[in-house]
């Protein structure tokens, strides 16, 4: 037997290092906080591509149906 507080290990997607899976390690999957900017950053302009409905409400008018 030869399997016991081995810790499960995963490849951080910007660098491909490997990360222990373990709670101190915060940054999971990453292997650090720089790392999970930089994916975090690309994955944002990605999100950029996708057309999105603004978000705006016309609240302002005075007619809302509970104020009387
Ligand atoms: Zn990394």
């Amino acid at each position: 037997m030869s399997s016991s507080d081995q810790p499960f290990f995963v490849k951080c997607p910007v660098c491909r290092h490997l990360v222990p899976w373990t709670a101190e390690q915060e940054f999971k999957p990453f292997c650090s906080e720089r790392c999970r900017l930089i994916d975090l950053g690309e994955w944002v302009m990605e999100e950029k591509r996708i057309p999105g409905e603004p978000l705006e409400q016309e609240n302002d008018d005075g007619d809302d149906p509970f104020f009387q």
